[in-house]
């Protein structure tokens, strides 16, 4: 080992020792092998392994809007492991749990052999105060990765929200469904004709709000294929 490299390495330890690593759900020190989370809260997230064009999460979906495919990576577990990393992306600006999201998403691509071609990668878009207010879009990061690992472009400014709507989480799936109803557009659809988006979301509990999204892409640009990819999903 060159003596750099071991310089490189002392220097590590140090910073270990004084600024460990911890799991970003259970507080652990983590080993140099693990990243965000410890192998025992990794091991506690459960994969949802669907296929990406007929899982119950499609199926619902797809029975409202005309879907392509339609998958969630994780089952989202309350008070769990999956509800933490979120909680942090969303409220505490962990953006990197967007990375370490991305990640999975490739790998679980990578394991199905699904390649398809997507034009655009868009997250559900924020109301511009609520961006503002929260300081950043915690889909970003996520994003950006995936945009990387496809060569997709990742755009959070082709379809924008234009109506800032009340929260959803004490709403029945129909008051959902009435208060996204028209909030979403697309500036520039021309520039989209014929072209296929993936939608990503962090959780997709109805999916009324991405059911929005999708149906204001297909009525905007009548010839554009939509896709949904969340982070996780209420089944
Ligand atoms: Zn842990």
């Amino acid at each position: 080992m060159s003596l750099l490299r071991l310089f490189k390495r002392g220097y590590q330890d140090v910073l270990n020792i004084l600024y460990p690593r911890l799991c970003i759900n259970c507080g652990r020190v983590l080993y140099p092998h693990e990243d965000l989370l410890c192998h025992h809260c990794l091991s506690s997230m459960t994969l949802t392994n669907f296929n990406p064009s007929d899982n119950p999460l499609y199926n619902r979906l797809a029975a409202i809007v005309p879907l392509q495919y339609a998958t969630a990576l994780f089952l989202f577990d309350q008070h769990g492991a999956v509800q933490n990393l979120i909680h942090r992306l969303k409220y505490q600006g962990r953006q990197d749990v967007g990375k370490l999201m991305a990640d999975f998403t490739k790998n679980y691509f990578d394991e199905k052999s699904f390649h398809p071609a997507f034009d655009y990668i868009i997250p559900v878009p924020l109301h511009p105060e609520k961006q503002k207010k929260r300081g950043y879009n915690q889909m970003t990061v996520f994003g950006e990765n995936l945009g990387n690992y496809f060569g997709v472009i990742y755009g959070e400014n082709i379809l924008l929200r234009y109506i800032n709507t009340s929260s959803q989480t004490k709403k029945t799936a129909a008051q959902r469904r009435q208060n996204v109803a028209g909030a979403f557009v697309i500036p520039n659809p021309e520039k989209y004709s014929g072209k296929h988006f993936l939608i990503i979301d962090d959780v997709i509990t109805t999916g009324a709000t991405i059911e929005a999204c999708a149906e204001t892409i297909i009525k905007q640009v009548p010839d554009a294929k939509v896709s949904v990819l969340a982070m996780a999903v209420v089944l």
